[in-house]
């Protein structure tokens, strides 16, 4: 029962994203190209947050680290010493009657799922699309989109590093797409077969890699909890032996208990010397390090931060799906996203479509567009209006009523709490600053130069 209304809350969060073109099919008008996602008017706003609240936390507000954007196309070696062409394939195996495939690793009986039918043998199936790089189609030419934007921050160590005057520990974090053809793509965006990553590498001297590992895993954790997801609908996983990849030592997963059951968004790994070393030995350049103070050459040890941005937004979107009864018994269908992701922070609502109204609204709209994202919309009941805004996550509601135009004030309303308070329209930008957190404050002499 408990599973049947928790599938029922993924195809809810499903329609509202087409409903509301926050996330929609791909190619839809060509009958949908399986897996793959486009993100519309507010999805690519949502994800646009995720992504930036991402960067803020660990590239602005830290010290120790610095940005890359990397291509994604790269030279067919990278994959060779990333161990990519040998080793990232999955076990795939086809049922001889009704043709469907399957991952063998995720298998439970030795018949096909779909039909009891009979299974191949296990073949190892290579998950890096491949595609050819100028006219001529032929292996010379070939080289993959890459399956992770790590490899791009690998091969730029050395000359990032050089170029910033870094020594370690300090890390490259770089957003983009990577691309993999999963053989069970599925559950919405978790798993598609192009995706965006959100991946920091972070060098370290060796002997203190352990504790640098087990630091970053605290401070992704509270990133999530930071940004509104439940306490109890997140938690650390570490991996067992057999799990870790060739190059972990050891590593984590953050997982979300999304509708379908806990579920990976991120996974910390200690990545030793493993990239670096292989990069070195494949590349002939020396890629170590040479310490100043300790005259020593070492190849730094690597500690992975991977997130998904797709996978956090689909959290953030779970997360803050609400289906409220109002006093009237309706519902009311609410995304209770952290301001700081939500698509819309503001809706502007006059009460009636005369331009007494509509022009006041648009000036104050105009004004609030330099500091925020600042939907106007004037058709329909009140009532309907709120509700568009609530199913989309927008923090606050400002309307203008005809009592307006005498005491040059307007009614600002929660999302959350509901309530509504009248504020002088001269107060606005500041009110919203206060409430959205944007409200900058000044350095204090007596706090920059204390003792
Ligand atoms: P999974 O076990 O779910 O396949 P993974 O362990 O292979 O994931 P990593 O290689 O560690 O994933 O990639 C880091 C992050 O990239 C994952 O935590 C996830 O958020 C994201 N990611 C990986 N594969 C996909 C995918 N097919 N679709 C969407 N996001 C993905």
């Amino acid at each position: 029962m408990v599973e049947a209304i928790q599938v029922d809350t993924m195809e809810r969060v499903v329609s509202l994203c087409k409903r509301r073109g926050i996330i929609l099919q791909s190619s839809e008008i060509y009958g949908g190209l399986a897996s793959c996602w486009d993100y519309g008017p507010y999805g690519v706003l949502l994800k646009n947050n995720v992504k930036r609240a991402w960067w803020r936390t660990v590239v602005q507000a830290r010290e120790d680290m610095v940005g890359l954007d990397a291509a994604i196309l790269m030279r067919p070696e990278v994959w060779h010493a990333s161990g990519h062409i040998e080793t990232f394939h999955d076990p795939l195996v086809d049922c001889k009657s009704c043709k469907q495939r399957f991952r063998a690793d995720q298998l439970i009986s030795a018949n096909c799922p779909v039909c009891g039918g009979e299974l191949t043998e296990p073949r190892n199936f290579n998950l890096m699309f491949k595609t050819f790089m100028g006219p001529v189609e032929d292996s010379a030419a070939l080289v993959y989109l890459r399956p992770e934007t790590a490899q791009g921050i690998f091969v730029n160590f050395r000359n990032v590093m050089t170029a910033t005057r870094r020594k370690p520990p300090f890390g490259i974090a770089q957003i983009g797409k990577a691309f993999r053809n999963e053989i069970t793509p599925g559950n919405f965006t978790f798993r598609t077969r192009e995706f965006e990553q959100m991946e920091i590498e972070y060098f370290c001297p060796p002997e203190e890699a352990d504790a640098i590992w087990e630091r970053w895993v605290e401070e992704r954790f509270r990133w999530y909890r930071d940004l509104g997801i439940r306490s109890e609908q997140l938690r650390k996983r570490q991996q067992s032996a057999t799990e870790l990849a060739h190059y972990a030592r050891a590593t984590v997963d953050i997982e979300y208990r999304f509708p379908f059951g806990w579920s990976e968004l991120e996974g910390i790994a200690n990545r030793t010397d493993y990239d670096l070393a292989q990069h070195s030995r494949h590349s002939g350049q020396d890629l170590s390090y040479f310490d100043e103070e300790t005259k020593q050459h070492y190849l730094p040890y690597v500690v992975e931060p991977s997130a998904g941005a797709d996978r956090a937004t689909l959290a953030f979107l779970v997360d803050a799906f609400a289906e409220q009864s109002d006093d009237k018994g309706e519902i009311r269908t609410v995304l209770q996203l952290h301001h700081q992701l939500a698509p819309i922070k503001v809706a502007i609502l006059p009460l009636s479509k005369k331009p007494e109204l509509t022009e006041p609204a648009r000036r104050i709209a105009e004004a609030l567009r330099a500091w925020w994202t600042v939907e106007f919309d004037v058709t329909g009941s009140i009532g309907k209006r709120y509700r568009r805004q609530d199913e989309i996550g927008t923090p606050y509601c400002l309307t203008l009523d005809f009592a307006s135009l005498d005491d040059h004030a307007v009614t600002i309303r929660d999302r959350d709490s509901m309530c509504q308070e009248r504020v002088p329209v001269v107060d606005v930008i500041p009110y919203l600053q206060e409430k959205l957190a944007t409200k900058i404050t000044n350095l204090q002499s007596d706090t920059i130069f204390s003792k």
